[in-house]
């Protein structure tokens, strides 16, 4: 499978929509302008000026207009695995290039809200769809840019959300079970029902919130790991656009969680676990009693205790 990229001016953008004018098809992604399929390629415009051309046809449809654009071309590379990095489970140096399941999770630093996980998919080809649509480390993104590319993300690619509600958290960590353990179940079933939406896939790439021995330790005792290309990297999200946008939504899915316990409640929730928060839960304990955080914070925060004593001072 070959796919040729090229930019173009918006008078050549035309000329090439104009070519494959009875190949349009009517359904665009977002962010193109139009979509022509032909036998053996599929032709992709931008509004950035991008042109994508995927299939056996890709180059030989690509080159009449090869002169008229910056081009930059690959051809997929069959993926001989060679492992870059400090262990095992470091992923192959090829990587950004392969079609992969990433996983990441967001929230588990916040008292307030949900933990979110969050496996997707990306397939190679739609690396530069992914791309167009923004998707990046999200470290820096603000919550309306990340919620503009979420939508459109959600819709292009297979995915797989896990919520875990504040009563479910708190219940097993007194259980015993801590958040490490939490996060490792919700990827390993989260990859499993992704696994499930797709034909195939070259690797599985884990946002890496533990060492691999501790993350199948936890896992001990499921009737699935898995475990077979499965890799872990810290940063992930910058190795492969698969984990940036599992990143993506999760904090998509955890910003709406936010803003709905925020209104069940009639308060700003504010995000992290600092003062602005043990002020926002102290506010709640003295309206609504003392149970109230166990239903939209993660108890086992220190902020529990520390919003305790901001109300009962205030109660004097
Ligand atoms: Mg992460």
């Amino acid at each position: 499978m070959s796919q040729v990229v090229l930019t173009v001016s918006p008078s050549i953008m035309n000329e090439i929509k104009k070519k494959y004018n009875s190949h349009l098809s009517d359904k665009q992604p977002p962010g193109s302008v139009f979509v022509a399929k032909t036998s053996t390629c599929t032709i992709t415009g931008y509004k950035s000026g991008k042109i994508m051309f995927q299939g056996a046809g890709a180059e030989g449809e690509a080159r009449p207009w090869q002169s008229s654009g910056t081009a930059s071309s690959k051809k997929a590379t069959n993926s001989k695995k060679k492992t870059v990095g400090n262990h095992q489970y470091s992923p192959p140096g090829n990587i950004s290039t392969l079609s992969v399941i990433g996983s990441d999770e967001v929230g588990t630093g916040d008292f307030f809200g949900p933990m979110t996980v969050v496996a997707a998919y990306v397939d190679q080809k739609q690396i530069p769809l992914l791309k167009e649509l923004g998707v990046r480390d999200s470290k820096g993104m603000k919550d309306p840019e990340i919620i503009e590319i979420a939508r459109n993300l959600i819709k292009t690619i297979p995915y797989s959300l896990l919520i875990l509600p504040n009563e479910k958290y708190n219940n097993m960590q007194k259980k015993g079970t801590n958040q490490g353990k939490m996060k490792a179940l919700l990827h390993n079933q989260a990859i499993q029902n992704v696994m499930r939406k797709v034909q195939g896939y070259d690797a599985i790439l884990i946002d890496q919130f533990a060492k691999p021995e501790v993350y199948f330790n936890y896992l001990k005792g499921q009737s699935t790991i898995v475990k077979e290309n499965v890799y872990f990297a810290t940063k992930a999200e910058e190795i492969h656009l698969a984990v940036a946008a599992a990143s993506i939504i999760a904090r998509y899915s955890f910003v709406m969680e936010m803003d709905r316990l925020g209104k069940e409640y009639n308060v700003k929730l504010p995000k992290g676990a600092g003062a602005a928060v043990d002020i926002a839960a102290a506010k709640l304990i003295q309206k609504h009693g003392d149970q109230i955080l166990g239903n939209l914070a993660k108890l086992h925060f220190a902020n529990s205790l520390k919003a305790q004593k901001i109300a009962d001072q205030s109660r004097r």
